[in-house]
């Protein structure tokens, strides 16, 4: 296979607004705008922004459950628009979705063995010991125990049941698993199960993920590159510990600085951004974002900045540190504290 493995080209989607759907100016939600980016095998691009800023229209896109306003999708070269039903049928072995609520996607009916081989049983007949052979294999491979095959997922935990979610999208040895807010609704230690679990996957799979959060910290700890949403369009994207080490959008610095510290002796560095994130129906004109930067100018106002690859090797949608000196200067004087601090950029679930 020549290229990366999900390639992703100037994806847009518009949502028409129930009212005045049919006329010719109705009003559209511009959930995801111009969205491009790729993703290796054995690679982990990590999507974050705030609720409502296109992530999920971004997974359902790239899984095509829904079809794009414009753009296009390509997995391991191939566009999944050209696909006629049988092979996206085959597309999508390769490509497996994980949710936020493992209990909403789980059918409570099936035990645990039936539903992680499911999804194989779709597309081949197996015998019973193949069937049995296949669900052992599945639930070693996310660390459930074996007794765990023959329960329900009402009588699981929501850790394990994520672990049941994750088995369920391996059954069919995908190349890639999209995973949106697959974490969010755990606690913060099984979440760290989780994504290790994942990782130690990744491993030994070479299995690439497109994961999918509101939070930072999970970011963080499991992305090798990252992509910032703000109101559908991607801001910055950059390798994850230059990110964090280095944001420079003012956006992303806002939302690092926003995010709960890892170690509470730390003191918060502040950044001056105020307001609220605007409505996807009406964007403000130029940079989105320009409202509520620190750094705004008056090109920013009219002028869309482009996601602009530095030489570094990062890329930012930013016109005043894409193209000047300033670049390289944080926003935040990290040796600065104290003050009262009016970014309200908290994550929301
Ligand atoms: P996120 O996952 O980052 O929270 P979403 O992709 O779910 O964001 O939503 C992006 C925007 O699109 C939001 O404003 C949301 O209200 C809107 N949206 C999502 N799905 C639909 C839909 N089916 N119809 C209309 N608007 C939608
Ligand atoms: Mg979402």
């Amino acid at each position: 296979m020549k290229g990366p493995l999900l390639k992703v080209e100037n994806l847009v989607k518009h949502y028409p607004l129930g009212k005045g759907m049919f006329k010719k100016n109705a009003k559209v939600v511009r959930a995801v705008q111009d969205v491009s980016f790729t993703v290796e095998a054995g690679e982990t691009l990590c999507i974050v922004g705030e609720s409502g800023c296109g992530k999920s229209t971004v997974a359902r896109l790239l899984m095509r459950l829904t079809e794009p306003t414009e753009g296009r999708v390509l997995l391991e070269g191939t566009d999944i628009a050209s696909l006629n039903t049988h092979a996206l049928r085959d597309g999508r072995r390769r490509m497996q979705l994980v949710f936020q609520d493992p209990s909403s996607s789980l059918n409570p009916r099936l035990t645990a063995g039936q539903i992680i081989t499911e999804p194989v049983e779709n597309f081949e007949r197996m015998t019973r010991a193949k069937r049995e052979a296949l669900a052992s294999d599945l639930l070693r491979k996310v660390g459930l125990a074996q007794e765990i095959m023959h329960r329900l997922p009402s009588e699981l935990s929501g850790g394990q049941r994520q672990r049941l979610g994750i088995a369920r999208a391996l059954s069919l040895n995908p190349a890639i698993i999209i995973a949106d807010e697959a974490v969010s609704a755990l606690d913060v230690s099984v979440q760290a199960q989780i994504l290790n679990l994942l990782m130690d996957l990744q491993e030994e799979t070479g299995i690439a993920f497109v994961f999918i959060s509101h939070d930072l910290g999970v970011v963080e700890h499991i992305g090798h590159r990252v992509a910032v949403m703000y109101l559908g369009r991607i801001v910055e994207l950059a390798k994850s510990d230059v990110l964090f080490a280095k944001p420079l959008h003012p956006y992303t610095e806002a939302l690092i600085a926003a995010a709960p510290l890892p170690d509470p002796r730390e003191v918060r560095r502040e950044v001056p951004v105020e307001g609220e994130v605007p409505s996807p129906v009406n964007p403000p004109a130029g940079c989105a974002f320009h409202p509520r930067c620190p750094l705004a100018e008056a090109r920013c106002r009219v002028e869309v900045p482009a996601l602009t690859t530095l030489p570094d090797g990062r890329a930012v949608a930013c016109h005043v540190r894409a193209s000047s000196g300033e670049a390289m200067q944080p926003l935040i004087d990290a040796s600065q504290s104290g003050g009262n601090r009016q970014a309200d950029l908290q994550p929301s679930r």
